[in-house]
């Protein structure tokens, strides 16, 4: 199905537009929205609902985008000169297709010579961290499959057997034995809105982007 258009009037007036929905421009619209800024959120790609997600890779008109060929999904292939980028497309950008991996970037990163000099960048950046940590659900994925073990035989191969921890995820889990059933929303915790026991936490993120905050 192609994106469907909403036309704003013309009269319309706001005090930013912010091109592209994803993890940048979702945050930058909230916090410009939270501070009474009237934001435009422009988003070339569609917005999916459950029944919209392609259940198999395989489903290249659900799965690519790729307008010149019918496909209006939610990922992006571009070949650059010297690079192939995989990307997101539609309302969320690259929280529809991400692998939902986060992780925090370690003292190495930080030091590095390129901007170490410039502030102090871990300290900075801790109080952000932590809130995306909390909007995002982030927690530790409790599961373990086949491919771990293959990867962690590989990293033992390489005499990096340390690098086999579980990662840090934005999946909510919940409890065994209570899979499917409807819990509170993470973010608006407490509020009317309930979320399905396997959603992922970035959804939640996503309303919490585009819901006004009630005072
Ligand atoms: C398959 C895959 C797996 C990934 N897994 C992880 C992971 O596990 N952990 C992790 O940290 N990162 C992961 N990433 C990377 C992560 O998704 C990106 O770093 C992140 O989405 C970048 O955020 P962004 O806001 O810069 O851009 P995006 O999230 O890509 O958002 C850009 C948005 O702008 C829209 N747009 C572009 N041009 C226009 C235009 N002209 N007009 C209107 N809208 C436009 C796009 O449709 C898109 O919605 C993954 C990426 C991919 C592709």
């Amino acid at each position: 199905m192609p994106p469907q258009r909403l036309v704003a009037s013309q009269d319309e007036t706001f005090d930013f537009v912010v091109i592209g929905s994803g993890f940048g421009g979702s945050v930058a619209a909230m916090r410009l929205t939270e501070k009474g800024y009237r934001v435009l959120v422009l988003e070339r790609g569609r917005r999916f609902d459950d029944p919209d997600f392609p259940r198999t890779n395989w489903d290249a008109r659900r799965y690519l985008w790729w307008p010149a060929l019918r496909c209006f999904g939610m990922l992006q292939i571009t070949l650059l000169k010297d690079v192939l980028v995989l990307h997101g497309s539609g309302v969320g950008g690259g929280s529809l297709v991400y692998a939902n991996v986060l992780m925090e970037p370690d003292d190495h990163l930080f030091e590095a010579p390129g901007w170490r000099d410039l502030a102090d960048w871990k300290t900075i950046l801790r109080p952000h961290y932590d809130a995306a940590r909390r909007m995002l659900g982030v927690t530790t994925n409790p599961c373990r499959w086949p491919a771990d073990d293959a990867l962690a035989a590989a990293a033992r191969d390489l005499g990096k057997y340390e690098s086999d921890q579980p990662t840090e995820v934005g999946v909510f889990f919940g409890k065994t034995g209570e899979e499917g059933r409807l819990v509170p929303d993470l973010i608006s915790a407490g509020k009317a809105r309930r979320a399905p026991g396997a959603f992922t936490a970035v959804r939640a993120w996503w309303a919490a982007a585009t819901t006004p905050r009630i005072p």
